[in-house]
């Protein structure tokens, strides 16, 4: 055991110890809180399956309460100037990084992903709220469209206090991707954290607190899906909802958020393509395949999970995909040496066993991994997969398994490729590997993804549009796209005085 993991392992459990101690608390108006009902969770941590301790569980009263702060703060939040937000959105930023490695490795520990990537995320965070504050002053800029005899202009307005309903997978950096415009757009939040990664969220909201933010601008409730979180989603204070998860859940909050006509922003799940065609730098698409479906533990919405791999270079790519498996470090995801950690969850890790017995009836080839990991005598732990001779058919290059599991199906030219490609209900990103510059343009045009990475893996730029197509998501996320999530868009015609008004009733 290295010193840094020693280091890591002590660390975490001083974190921890408060945690172990006592109940997670809510946070709602500037305050921790428990439920009104006094009722528990226990979250469990991926490594051991061991309760790490108990969460309060919110229901439809607590979720009132805080929304009913978001709704009394919005009135005060809504009117401080962009210069101020920006201000303490910046010092958001400043506690994040002073909380970076704090964060890093609770969010490991709470949701077994690796430390390496753990940190990297943090880090991201307080990116996020820089970004966004920024971009705070100039959030409710409109444009200016001159007319005959009219003038117009447009401005944005903050739409109100808003939801936002967060996953386990990256759980704080995705929350500050969302609260961060919430915030710099003007709107108050009530966030329901993921039941099984609760943790962090709190010290959000300790840090949003501590930058000096008004009472009621963030709240967090915890609990299940469907009671905090629904109820969130019908509680007609909350003017829109901001949601990452899987797309059945999408399609239920939709159900529920119909009465009071809510907003919605969606990024759902995903089965991306990588393409690799043979003229493709294949050393360069070699460490892409692999980076994109086992980085993350795959638990990524934007993980290649089907590679589609052109016939003329298939065996030999493929043999190089499994040595790069054969060398994965699965282990302690507070172990900086290790590239996949536990499973979020036995159910998790259960519903990724059940695709490997399927893929086997359905005539798909395991030739690497395919089975539990013997590091999973207590802990969640998955042998990295490749399954080859894969039908798109198949249920494995149909659904998202969200583990590290890659599906290898090949293919004869551009045509073919896309056809494939576009053969799923999913539509969130697309890779492609290719140096033909005519061939990348074309397939880029005619693949069904919000996102196109050509010759790359996944690159964030924040102000570029996030977000999928079909079954992936509605909306898009990064710069100016979130205001336009976050605000309403108000149209002012204004006359000069010198047109003829029709004359009725003369
Ligand atoms: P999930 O849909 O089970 O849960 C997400 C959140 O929704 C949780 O907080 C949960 O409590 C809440 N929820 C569940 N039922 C609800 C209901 N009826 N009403 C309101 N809230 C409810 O998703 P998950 O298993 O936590 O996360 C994995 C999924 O997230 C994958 O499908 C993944 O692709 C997706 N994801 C997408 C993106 C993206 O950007 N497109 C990013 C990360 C994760």
């Amino acid at each position: 055991m290295t010193k840094i993991f020693k280091d890591n392992l002590k660390e975490v459990e001083t974190f921890l110890a408060s945690y172990k101690k006592d109940t997670l608390p809510h946070f709602i108006n500037g305050s921790k809180v428990y439920s009104e009902s006094g009722a528990t969770f226990e979250n469990s941590s991926p490594i051991d399956n061991q309760v790490i301790g108990k969460i309060a569980a919110g229901d439809s009263t607590d979720i009132d309460t805080a929304c009913e702060a978001a709704n009394q703060a919005f009135g005060e939040w809504k009117t401080i100037s962009g210069k101020i937000k920006k201000r303490l959105l910046h010092k958001i930023a400043d506690g994040i990084e002073k909380r970076a490695h704090e964060i890093a490795l609770i969010e490991s520990y709470d949701s077994g992903q690796a430390i390496r990537y753990m940190s990297k995320a943090a880090m991201r965070s307080a990116a996020n709220f820089r970004f966004f504050a920024d971009m705070a002053p100039t959030a409710a800029d409109g444009k200016s469209l001159l007319a005959e005899e009219h003038m117009n202009y447009s401005m944005r307005q903050p739409i109100g206090p808003v939801g936002i309903i967060t996953p386990w997978n990256t759980p704080f950096m995705l929350a500050t991707w969302k609260i961060a415009p919430a915030l710099a757009a003007g709107c108050t939040v009530v966030h329901k954290p993921a039941e099984w990664s609760p943790y962090t969220a709190m010290i959000l909201a300790e840090i949003i607190h501590d930058a000096g933010l008004p009472d009621g601008v963030l709240n967090v409730v915890h609990g299940l899906g469907e009671t905090a979180g629904k109820a969130l989603t019908e509680d007609e204070r909350i003017k829109a909802i901001a949601f990452v998860g899987e797309s059945s859940t999408g399609s239920q909050i939709m159900k529920q958020g119909a009465d009071t006509l809510k907003r919605v922003h969606f990024e759902l799940g995903g089965k991306n393509p990588v393409i690799v065609f043979d003229d493709a730098d294949l050393e360069r698409a070699l460490d892409a395949v692999v980076l994109m479906i086992f980085s993350l533990n795959g638990e990524r919405c934007t993980s290649s999970s089907r590679l589609l791999i052109q016939e003329s270079i298939k065996e030999e790519f493929l043999e190089k995909v499994q040595q790069r498996i054969s060398k994965l470090k699965v282990g302690h995801p507070l172990d900086p040496e290790t590239e996949i950690g536990p499973l979020i969850h036995k159910k998790h890790l259960d519903k990724v066993l059940g695709y490997f017995e399927c893929a086997t009836k359905e005539g798909a080839r395991i030739v690497k991994g395919g089975k539990i990991s013997n590091k999973s005598s207590i802990g969640n732990y998955v042998e990295p997969t490749l399954f080859i001779d894969v039908d798109n058919s198949m249920k494995i290059a149909q659904e998202e398994i969200f583990g590290p599991v890659l599906s290898a199906i090949s293919f004869v030219d551009e045509s073919h490729a896309l056809r494939i490609a576009n053969d799923v209900n999913y539509g969130l990103a697309a890779y492609l590997w290719t140096n033909d510059v005519g061939r990348s343009v074309r397939l880029s045009q005619q693949l069904e993804a919000g996102m196109i990475w050509i010759n790359s893996e996944n690159n964030r730029h924040l102000p570029a549009p996030f977000g999928g197509m079909k079954a992936s998501g509605i909306g898009r996320d990064g710069g100016d796209y979130s205001f336009d999530f976050y605000m309403e868009t108000k149209n002012i015609c204004t006359a000069f005085g010198t047109h003829a008004i029709p004359k009725l009733g003369k």
